[in-house]
């Protein structure tokens, strides 16, 4: 009788589990943020709450300055919606330290 609902409560179950164990500790590398990053920047573009479903990308983005930049950059980007404007980014200042 209660099936269902035990269903819905261990998919819910999982995907806490999947949130919290990613908030709590796995850390995920530049390798990994370059692939979320995409889907982040899309979500915060669609004014959804992208730290609700990535949280590790906004972890990572927080300790790792060159994914940041990318982050940046992204952004600006893809709001100067056009691609005439590349050229003119303003490119932070090389100091990008070249750890990633
Ligand atoms: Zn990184």
């Amino acid at each position: 009788m209660t099936q269902q609902v035990e269903n819905d409560t261990n998919q819910f179950n999982k995907i806490m589990r999947m949130i919290f164990s990613a908030r709590e500790g796995e850390e995920i590398g530049c390798d990994e943020c370059y692939e979320h990053i995409d889907q982040y920047v899309d979500m915060i573009r669609a004014g959804q709450d992208p730290d609700m479903v990535l949280p590790q990308v906004k972890d990572h983005l927080s300790q790792c300055s060159c994914c940041e930049l990318e982050f940046k950059a992204l952004i600006t980007i893809l709001e100067a919606g056009a691609s005439d404007d590349l050229d003119s980014l303003d490119r932070p200042d090389s100091s990008t330290s070249g750890d990633c």
